[in-house]
Formats: C-alpha cells, sequence, structure tokens
C-alpha cells in the first residue's frame, strides 16, 4: 500500500480562538499540556482497557498498559507514547480539530472576557482546555496514531498549530496506541528536561492509573489511594488526590472516606469542593463520581450514582461487585449500584449531620456554597428526616441576613403550645421586614423563618411537617386567633382611641364601600388582626397556594391573571380613621375611592402582582399635588 498523500484542513474558529488565548494568556502556567496530553493518554488507556475486558479482539493485545515519555534534550523534543485505544484517519479528523465539548462556546467566551491572567489559569485549570494546550509550548506537533482496530491503518498529523494540519493514512508498521511528538519551542527547552518533567507529573499526574515513565523510569506513586487504610493516609494526599481529580486550585472544603462490606463492598472517596463553580453554568458535565471497577476505570464522572441534590460532591467510588463488562447503558439498572448509591447518600447525611454538630463554621461554609443545589433533597422521601436536619434559614429571631438557624433550634424558641413552624418567601431580609404580614408576629414575638429562594417554598411543601408534629405553615395562611392568644411583646407607642358604638356602625358601611369599589377583585374585605403599622394589606383566602407560589405556578403557566384575595383593612391606622371620617362626611367623596384603589394596587406592588404601574403612578402624582397644596410653604412666594 502506497503512502497517501497528506490533505490539509483548516482549524475550525472556535479551535483557533482557543489556540489564540492559549499561546496568548497562559504563560506562567505552561506546564499543563503535559497533564493535558498524560490524561488524553490515560483515557485512551482506560478504553481500551474496557473493550479488552469486554472481550474484543483488540490489535497487539499483549502490548503493556502504559505511558512512556521520552525526552531528548539536543533534539528539543518531548515524546508522549500510549498504548491506548487510537484513532482511525477519521477519528483524528473529528476529534483533534474541533472542540466537541458541550459548553466550549460559553467557555470560550468566559475566557475571552476574562483580563486577569491569573484568572484565565485558573478558569483553564479548571475546566481542562486538552490537547490544543500543548501549542504553547509546541512549534510544531506530530501525531502517529494507530488505531485498536485490527485492520484499520496507521495515521500521521502534523501541525504548527498555525491554522491548519495535514492528516494522512501511513503505510509504516504501527503498533496500537498513539505517539505525540512535541517539537518544543525555543523558550520551552524546560520541558526536555528530566527533571522538570518528573516534577510536573508529581504535581499533576500523580494519581494517574497507568505507570507513566519518563525515559524508561517510572514517576507516579500514587495509584488507588481509596485501597489504603484511611489511618495511613495524610490530610495531603487527600488534597493532592483532590486536585488531580478536579483540577480545583483550592482545596477541599471536607472528604468522606468510606470502605464499605456489606451490603455490597466498595471503597469510595468524596470530597466537598469549597467553591461552587457552577457559577460558570457550563458545568453540567461535571456532576458525578468516577466509576471504578477493581481499579479499572469504567465511567467518568457518572452521574446516576449520586441523587441530583449532591451532584456538588466530586470523588469516586470503586467497587469489585460490578461486573467488570458491563455496558455504560445498564449501569443505572444494575442491582449493585443502586444499593451503592443508597448508602452513599446515606454516608454523606450522617457526615454533614457531624460536621454541623462539630464543626458549625464549616458547615455554614458548605451551606452558603452549595445549599442551592441540596435544598433539592425534599424529594428524596427515604431520607427526609435527615434531610430535615441539615436544613438552615435565615428568620426573625436572627440579628443579620447571612445567620441562620436549623428547624431544631427554631422548636426550642417556640412559644408554648405552638405548633407551627411560620414561614415567608421574600427577596431580602428589608422586603420581609417591612411586610405587613409579619407585624403580627412582631408583635407577638413569634419567630417567621425567612425564605428568599423559590425552592424554600418547594422544601415546605415537600416536607410537610418537621419531625411528624410541627407544620409548616406561611405567614399569610397563619390562623390569626392563635396568635391573639398570645400577649403583646411590643407595646405600641400611640393609643388608639376605641371607636365609639356609633362609629363602629359607620365603619361597617365604610367597609360594605370598599367592598363595592373593590367588586370582584377581592374575594372579601375585612378587618385585620395582623396589622399595626400597615393600613391594609392582602391576604390568601385559606387552601390557596401562598403567593410566592401563585407566583411560580403562574411563571410556569403563562398566566398573568391577579388571584383574587381578601382585603384586610387595619381599624387603627390614622389613615384608615381619617377615611372613616371624610366618609361620616360624605360618603360620596371620590377622595374614598381613590385612597381605596391606591391601597388596593399598593398591596399588588407589594405582593409582586402588579402588571402596570401607570394607574398607581398617576394617582400618587395627583394626590401629592393635592397634598402639597396644604403645605406650608408652598404659598409663599418670596
Ligand atoms: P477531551 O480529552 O476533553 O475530549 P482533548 O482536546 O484533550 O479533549 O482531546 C480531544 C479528543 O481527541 C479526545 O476526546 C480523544 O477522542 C482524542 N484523543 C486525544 N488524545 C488521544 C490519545 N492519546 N489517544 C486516543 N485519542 C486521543
Ligand atoms: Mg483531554
Amino acid at each position: 500500500m502506497a503512502e497517501e498523500k497528506a490533505r490539509t484542513y483548516k482549524f475550525k474558529a472556535e479551535v483557533n480562538q482557543l489556540l489564540d488565548i492559549l499561546v496568548h494568556s497562559l504563560y506562567t502556567n505552561r506546564e499543563i499540556f503535559l497533564r493535558e496530553l498524560i490524561s488524553n493518554a490515560s483515557d485512551a488507556l482506560d478504553k481500551v482497557r474496557f473493550e479488552i475486558t469486554k472481550g474484543t479482539d483488540v490489535a497487539d493485545k499483549d502490548l503493556p498498559l502504559e505511558i512512556n515519555i521520552k525526552l531528548d534534550k539536543d533534539k528539543n523534543t518531548l515524546t508522549i507514547i500510549d498504548t491506548g485505544i487510537g484513532m482511525t484517519k477519521d477519528e483524528v479528523v473529528a476529534n483533534i480539530g474541533t472542540i466537541a465539548k458541550s459548553g466550549s462556546a460559553e467557555f470560550l467566551q468566559k475566557l475571552a472576557q476574562e483580563s486577569d491572567a491569573k484568572n484565565v489559569a485558573n478558569i483553564i485549570g479548571k475546566f481542562g482546555v486538552g490537547f490544543y494546550s500543548v501549542f504553547m509550548v509546541a512549534k510544531e506537533v506530530v501525531i502517529t496514531t494507530k488505531s485498536y482496530l485490527k485492520d484499520a491503518a496507521p495515521v500521521r498529523w502534523v501541525s504548527d498549530g498555525k491554522g491548519s494540519f495535514k492528516v494522512a493514512e501511513i503505510d509504516e508498521p504501527v503498533k496500537r496506541g498513539t505517539t505525540i511528538e512535541v517539537h518544543l519551542k525555543d523558550d520551552a527547552k524546560e520541558f526536555a528536561e528530566d527533571w522538570r518533567v518528573k516534577e510536573i507529573i508529581k504535581k499533576h499526574s500523580n494519581f494517574i492509573n497507568f505507570d507513566i515513565k519518563v525515559n524508561g523510569e517510572k514517576v507516579n506513586t500514587q495509584r488507588a489511594i481509596w485501597r489504603e487504610p484511611k489511618s495511613s493516609l495524610k490530610k495531603e494526599q487527600y488534597e493532592e488526590f483532590y486536585k488531580f481529580l478536579t483540577y480545583d486550585p483550592e482545596p477541599p472544603l471536607d472528604w468522606i472516606h468510606v470502605s464499605i462490606d456489606a451490603p455490597v463492598q466498595f471503597q469510595s472517596i468524596m470530597f466537598i469542593p469549597q467553591k461552587n463553580y457552577d457559577i460558570f453554568g457550563i458545568n453540567k458535565e461535571d456532576i458525578g463520581l468516577d466509576l471504578y471497577v477493581r481499579g479499572v476505570l469504567i465511567q467518568h464522572k457518572y452521574s446516576e450514582i449520586l441523587p441530583e441534590y449532591l451532584g456538588f460532591i466530586k470523588g469516586m467510588v470503586d467497587s469489585p461487585d460490578i461486573p467488570l463488562n458491563i455496558s455504560r447503558e445498564t449501569l443505572q439498572e444494575n442491582k449493585v449500584v443502586i444499593k451503592i448509591k443508597q448508602v452513599l447518600v446515606k454516608q454523606v447525611l450522617s457526615h454533614l449531620e457531624k460536621m454541623a454538630k462539630n464543626d458549625p463554621e464549616k458547615y455554614k461554609k458548605f451551606w452558603t456554597e452549595h445549599s442551592k443545589i441540596f435544598k433539592l433533597g425534599y424529594q428524596d422521601y427515604g431520607n427526609l428526616e435527615k434531610f430535615a436536619e441539615l436544613l438552615r434559614f435565615n428568620s426573625s429571631a436572627l440579628e443579620k441576613a447571612e445567620d441562620l438557624t436549623s428547624l431544631a433550634d427554631y422548636v426550642s424558641r417556640m412559644k408554648p403550645g405552638q405548633k407551627e413552624i411560620y414561614y415567608i418567601t421574600g427577596a431580602s431580609r428589608e422586603a420581609l421586614e417591612s411586610d405587613p404580614h409579619l407585624e403580627i408576629f412582631k408583635r407577638k414575638g413569634v419567630e417567621v423563618l425567612y425564605l428568599y429562594e423559590p425552592v424554600d417554598e418547594f422544601v415546605m411543601t415537600g416536607l410537610g411537617k418537621y419531625k411528624n408534629e410541627y407544620e409548616f405553615v406561611a405567614v399569610e395562611h397563619a390562623d390569626i386567633s392563635k396568635l391573639e392568644k398570645l400577649e403583646d411583646v411590643e407595646t405600641s407607642e400611640t393609643e388608639v382611641e376605641e371607636m365609639s358604638k356609633g362609629e363602629e356602625k359607620v365603619f361597617k358601611k365604610l367597609l360594605e364601600k370598599i367592598k363595592d369599589i373593590l367588586g370582584d377583585r377581592v374575594t372579601d374585605v375585612r378587618v385585620s388582626k395582623r396589622l399595626k403599622d400597615s393600613p391594609s394589606c392582602l391576604v390568601s383566602p385559606d387552601g390557596q397556594m401562598t403567593s410566592q407560589m401563585q407566583k411560580i405556578m403562574q411563571i410556569i403557566n403563562k398566566d398573568t391573571t391577579i388571584p383574587k384575595k381578601i382585603f384586610e383593612v387595619n381599624k387603627d391606622h390614622k389613615l384608615i380613621r381619617n377615611l372613616l371620617n371624610i366618609y361620616k362626611n360624605d360618603p360620596k367623596d371620590p377622595f374614598i375611592t381613590e385612597a381605596v384603589e391606591q391601597l388596593y394596587e399598593s398591596a399588588l406592588l407589594m405582593e409582586g402582582y402588579l402588571t402596570d404601574p401607570h394607574k398607581l403612578v398617576k394617582r400618587m402624582e395627583k394626590i401629592l399635588t393635592e397634598s402639597s397644596e396644604w403645605h406650608p410653604q408652598s404659598k409663599n412666594l418670596n
């Protein structure tokens, strides 16, 4: 067979873009190119090992599975050779020449926007940039590769990383695997130095599951630390392993190392990262644990091994009880895998429980960083009791927005006989503290949990009760008669005069009038028992969803109608008393309608239902204009 003529291909635009960023902004961290090449070699070895264990008849099946690195200072080259799965010509063109990884477009955008070189290095370090990073140090790269498929021809790929590459099938005897010959740039001679390359491997690739040899000498020493007894492992080893797995520049917040013998046998090391990197929003594929069977990697980042709400956890699990030749498709239904998942969840939850008890500061860090996803645990019906103990909330009994309470602590502060855990949802502590619905709770000194995220309300409804005893009740659904029985803890400074019998009668009529004005926009108008400082508010009728939940449902259903609620009026508020006087003088005074409309729309605005503020603003302007007429200085012309 004659050697075929090499064809020239252009890199895809995004590859050029990435190359540009890599070559120009990552000078200080160039060494990670080696980590990337080694990790590709290791992936290729994992793939071929998987084929071999499945019984596939692979080419050169007796080759040892290992990575060899040859350095030549005279030629200024670094060559990395693996005996992995190799590539056919089509595969080379498809895999090396485009960026297939999902999210790479956003990733590039993030990178391009980042001006701080250190952050660029961090982002790249965190996500891995793959093969192209080699061009940070290379003036030319030659890949020779032979697929594990027996009749596939070997392929050679050559590029200087400047816009295009050449590729052709070749007529040479080549053994299975991939050889990457890196012709180093003049300013990258260090990467042909034995000590330097060994140092990089120790730093970034020490846990690779295959031997890495530099000029014949094995360099990586740490393999399968999860199989070693916990007592023999040092903090540094865990941290190093974490860094190896995640590329996270920060050490982990905590780790869980478990070794289980029954009902299934497995070992696992799970890490809780210090930071939730999902803010980049490109990390969807970054969920799950690496799944090993007897030290053989079966699946990288297997997401089904943990429930979604524990998706922040990184790490691995290794079990001899999973069949080695299991197909990726049937993993999910495998009984052993299901059992492992159940045990892992229990392990994580009890670990968090211990952390909360023994190291509240650390727990708070965990909560602040990962609670958004963790809260989805309300769907894990089998573990709700444990889950509930791990929840934290801000509350009216705490001083600052960052302070947190557990449900157990809330219960310990309850009023005698109280069986409800009250909560309210809002955008911020400031917003909630001025919410009229809370006035009676403040007056009676009853604690209310402050919820700031939409998911919180699902948590409440999902749990229903705490410890099977204390019901979660939204403030707007609270049975006010229960609160009224409690003694006031705040005394009001201004004494309010009782209404006379006659006034009460007129007031009833005024309520009727308000009902007429609001018509079928409300279900009822009544005297409020919850208000103290505000003139009026809207309340959900019994059995209705909370406002927050309604809003979520409305967004889901694309529904923009305003739900009908009860309009409550604070009989003792100055404004309402003034309205009563105006009504007494002239029940038809137009100011009454204006004021009621304004109060109603203000309440809608507070609840987040007012979609068109025009009328409200016009009315406000009119009222301000009129009241300015009464201002002592408004007619003063000097
Ligand atoms: P990633 O490893 O994240 O997929 P890379 O840019 O590192 O991205 O590699 C791109 C692809 O090229 C790999 O997915 C793989 O298919 C192929 N590849 C790279 N190096 C090798 C290798 N040594 N052996 C076999 N295939 C390789
Ligand atoms: Mg890679």
